[in-house]
């Protein structure tokens, strides 16, 4: 393939930093370069208190521990999205209640949020897609009134900002991912934002196998025990530090992506202008990381033609999420609240374009001029 859909992204420095990890002989959890990368994402997002997760998945199911999530629970959340959001409520024996998204950012339409509560609802769950934040103004709202907890599936969303707000840091919690197809990677790992201290003593339990040993080693206590249930979250010290290589240099990154992302929104133009095709919104008090570049065709039809064309092209060009409602452990464990007017029709339409760091300028010439190609013959 001459152009991947992804590439990790690799700035360097990470393997500088690994060895030293080696070195220090600390590569267990919770080392220097752990410490440095939970400083950062507390100083970028404005968040209480972060702590790196050995995935996104993991991070979300810290949240539905810490909001107490048990069987019966409903969490509304929206279809369109990675298995992950709903799994770590399943895990606990909750039921995801799915509504409709948004047809022009793909995220979960904020005016029907309301109408999904029963007396079981526990949590609402945004997932700002392509990184572009969800109406969180009118979400924290509904969860004040009706007390209900905010978990953002912000896996998407770092380096984001909704009306000058980080992504991830407006909820009760944000989770972030560092998955080698996110925009900072350490290979599998992702992290917890708690946007207040009440969850974080809870938070260092469950992450530590339920044993108060974050304590222990600040000192705070003189030996450390089993204190609750719990599980294993925190990630080796060595992708932590293959992550900090790309957190320091986040800016430098965030702009290489951003200019390839304006590059084709400026190369496609015509396209769309001629309804051929639809281009990402992004409304204008949100600020993006370019995470992702998509279009939207015809049909599902015409998606597969294209994707086919792009490949015979030597160009990788993938679809994304199959409806979670519409899928087997969806169908046994969720339930979708009223009506699907966009989550399949949009869904079936959205085709991905190739978007890393390592992408370059004339990558994207190309990548366009086949787009080109393939729509005007
Ligand atoms: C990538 C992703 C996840 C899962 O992240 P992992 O770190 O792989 O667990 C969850 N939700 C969304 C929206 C994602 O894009």
């Amino acid at each position: 393939m001459r152009i991947n859909f992804n590439v990790p992204p690799f700035t360097g420095r990470e393997m500088i930093y690994i060895k030293q990890a080696v070195d220090a002989q600390k590569i267990c959890g919770d080392g220097q370069f752990t410490a440095k990368c939970n400083k950062w994402i507390e100083d970028k997002t404005g968040c209480e208190k972060a702590l790196l997760t050995t995935s996104c998945t993991h991070a979300t199911e810290l949240a539905a521990l810490l909001t107490d999530i048990r069987s019966g629970d409903e969490v509304i959340m929206p279809s369109y999205t990675f298995v992950s959001t709903a799994d770590a409520f399943v895990l606990r024996g909750a039921t995801p209640v799915f509504v409709d998204i948004r047809p022009d950012t793909m995220n979960i339409d904020e005016t029907l949020i309301e109408d999904a509560i029963t007396e079981h609802t526990k949590a609402i769950v945004p997932v700002h897609y392509a990184g572009v934040g969800c109406e969180m103004d009118v979400i924290m709202d509904i969860a004040r009134r009706h007390n209900l907890m905010v978990i953002e599936d912000a896996a998407q969303g770092i380096m984001s900002t909704y009306k000058g707000q980080a992504l991830g840091a407006i909820g009760d919690m944000g989770c972030f991912s560092f998955h080698e197809t996110k925009n900072f990677s350490m290979g599998e790992g992702g992290a917890l934002l708690m946007k207040d201290a009440r969850f974080i003593e809870d938070a260092e339990i469950f992450r530590e196998k339920g044993t108060d040993r974050s304590k222990f080693f600040r000192g705070q206590v003189d030996k450390y025990r089993w204190v609750n249930y719990g599980s294993s979250y925190l990630p080796s010290d060595m992708n932590a530090a293959y992550l900090w290589a790309q957190l320091e240099l986040a800016d430098e990154i965030t702009k290489a992506r951003m200019d390839r992302w304006n590059q084709y929104d400026v190369l496609l133009r015509d396209l769309a202008d001629k309804g051929l095709i639809e281009q990402p919104f992004v409304p204008d008090y949100c600020t993006h990381n370019a995470h992702m570049y998509y279009i939207k065709v015809r049909d599902l039809e015409q998606r597969g033609d294209f994707i086919n064309f792009m490949k015979s092209k030597d160009v990788l060009t993938v679809f994304h999420y199959v409806p979670l409602h519409s899928a087997p452990a969806g169908l046994k464990y969720g339930r979708f609240h009223g009506e699907d007017n966009f989550t399949t029709r949009e869904s079936d339409r959205l085709v991905r374009l190739p978007m890393y760091y390592a992408l370059t300028e004339d990558d994207v010439n190309y990548i366009c001029e086949c787009v080109h190609e393939y729509f005007e013959g």
